[in-house]
C-alpha cells in the first residue's frame, strides 16, 4: 500500500488553514492540523474526519517552542518524516486608525513574534523531518500587502495602515528567498504565497474571495512537482512581484 504524504498546517483550526487541510486531505494526504488551542483543533479534525479526510489535531502555538518541539516529536514518532509544511498561522494587531509611525512598538513585536519568528521557529524544528522526505515542500503564507513593488507603485492601491502585519509578511518573503537558496541542492522547495483577500476572521466579511478559492495558492505550492519553482512569490499559480 502506498503511504500517504504527511502534511502539517499551522493555524489549521479555521479559515484558509482549515480549508487547505480539507483540499489536501481530498488528495489522500494525512493532515496534522496544528492549533494553538487543542480543543479547537480537535473540533476541526472531527469536521474533516466526517468528510472522510485522514487527519489529526496537534497542539502547536507558533510562539511556544515547547509545543513546536512536542509536535515535531509526535510526527517523527508516527511517520519519521514530513512531506509538506504549510506555515499558515498569522495575526493582524495593527490599529488601522493610526499611522504606521504611531503604532506601538509592543504591537510590532507581538506581530513579528507570531508572523515571522514563529514561522522561522516552526521551520527550523521541522526541517530535519522535511529533509527525510523524497520531495519536501514548504509553503509560507504571505500577503499581497507584503509587496514592496506594489507598495511603491503610486497606482498600486495597497492600504498603508496595516503596517506591522504588512512588514512582517515582507520579512517572510525575504526569509523564503534565503531559505530556498540554502536548500537549492535538496529536494525541498520553499515558496511564499498570497491567498488573495479572503472572507475569514482575519480578512473580514467584505473580502471578495471565499475560503475555497483562498486555499488554492497554498494547495498549488504544496503540490508542486519536481520541476516546479522554488524561492518564488505566487498568487494561485502565477508569480507576483516581491
Ligand atoms: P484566520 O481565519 O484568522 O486564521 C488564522 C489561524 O492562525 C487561526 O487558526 C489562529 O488560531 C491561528 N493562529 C494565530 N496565532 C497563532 C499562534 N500563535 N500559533 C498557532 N496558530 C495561531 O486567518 P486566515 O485569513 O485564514 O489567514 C491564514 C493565512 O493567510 C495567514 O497567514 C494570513 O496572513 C494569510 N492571508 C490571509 C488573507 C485574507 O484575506 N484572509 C490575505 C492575505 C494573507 P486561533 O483560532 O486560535 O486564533
Amino acid at each position: 500500500m502506498k503511504t500517504p504524504l504527511i502534511v502539517l498546517i499551522t493555524g489549521a483550526n479555521k479559515g484558509i488553514g482549515l480549508e487547505t487541510a480539507r483540499q489536501l486531505g481530498q488528495k489522500d494526504m494525512f493532515i496534522f492540523l496544528g492549533s494553538r488551542d487543542f480543543n479547537r483543533g480537535r473540533a476541526a479534525a472531527d469536521k474533516l474526519m466526517a468528510q472522510k479526510i485522514e487527519c489529526e489535531a496537534v497542539e502547536l502555538d507558533v510562539t511556544n517552542p515547547k509545543t513546536i518541539r512536542a509536535a515535531a516529536g509526535i510526527i517523527s514518532k508516527r511517520f519519521g518524516r514530513l512531506d509538506i509544511l504549510v506555515n499558515n498561522a498569522a495575526i493582524v494587531l495593527d490599529d488601522q486608525k493610526k499611522k504606521p509611525s504611531d503604532q506601538t512598538l509592543e504591537m510590532w513585536r507581538k506581530t513579528f513574534e507570531t508572523n515571522f519568528f514563529g514561522l522561522i521557529g516552526v521551520t527550523q524544528s521541522f526541517l530535519p523531518l522535511l529533509l527525510k522526505s523524497k520531495a519536501g515542500r514548504i509553503v509560507n503564507l504571505s500577503s499581497g500587502l507584503a509587496s514592496a513593488t506594489i507598495h511603491t507603485d503610486p497606482k498600486g492601491g495597497l492600504p498603508k495602515n496595516i503596517a506591522a502585519y504588512s512588514v512582517s509578511k515582507t520579512a517572510v518573503n525575504a526569509w523564503t528567498i534565503l531559505l530556498a537558496a540554502e536548500l537549492k541542492d535538496t529536494p525541498i522547495k520553499v515558496n511564499a504565497g498570497d491567498p488573495g483577500w479572503v472572507k475569514t476572521d482575519l480578512g473580514g466579511p467584505d473580502a471578495p474571495l471565499e475560503v475555497e478559492d483562498g486555499a488554492k495558492t497554498s494547495v498549488y505550492l504544496a503540490t508542486l512537482d519536481k520541476d516546479g519553482p522554488s524561492g518564488g512569490f505566487f498568487k494561485t499559480n502565477q508569480p507576483i512581484p516581491w
